[in-house]
């Protein structure tokens, strides 16, 4: 499937949400969980640095309230917009919870080349492409535009706006 109009807006705000992470301390990603009707109904982002935990991924969060709010057919039919893929945790919450599409704007390959670029560890866990986790999900991206306002918000060498 390609990255439609409707798409990009829905992205947007998930880099609006990773933009709002970076600026509280936390990790820059953000993500929104949309409907069969293109109704955003749950969003979030990084929370590890202000909450103390390294679980607390937008996407992880997206799985437990859609577990709760949402039937199963309305989980397979929701869309997961997100700034950067899917981690293995969260790739595997989503699946687990029968979630629909994933679209992503950066990477998990894009974001570990940017990290090694100006010479961040590797993260503890293992950058696999969500289709490595969960081989059903239906998965879109990278897309490129917003790749370079990424790049500075996960490296960390954004000027202020
Ligand atoms: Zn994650």
């Amino acid at each position: 499937m390609s990255v439609s109009e409707e798409d990009l807006v829905h992205l947007e705000r998930a880099v609006a949400l990773a933009r709002e992470a970076a600026s509280a301390g936390d990790g820059a990603f953000g993500s929104v969980l949309v409907d069969a009707a293109g109704v955003e109904r749950f969003a979030d982002r990084n929370r590890e640095t202000t909450l103390g935990d390294e679980t607390r991924h937008p996407e992880f969060e997206i799985a437990r309230w859609a577990a709760t709010n949402l039937t199963a057919p309305e989980r397979a039919l929701a869309v997961v917009y997100t700034s950067g893929e899917h981690c293995p945790m969260c790739s595997a919450a989503h699946a687990w919870v029968g979630l629909g599409r994933i679209v992503y704007a950066a990477s998990s390959a894009q974001i570990s080349a940017w990290r090694a670029d100006v010479g961040l560890p590797a993260s503890a866990v293992a950058a696999l492409p969500i289709t490595a986790v969960a081989p059903g999900l239906v998965v879109d991206g990278p897309v490129d535009r917003f790749a370079d306002e990424l790049r500075s918000l996960i490296v960390g060498t954004a000027t202020a706006p």
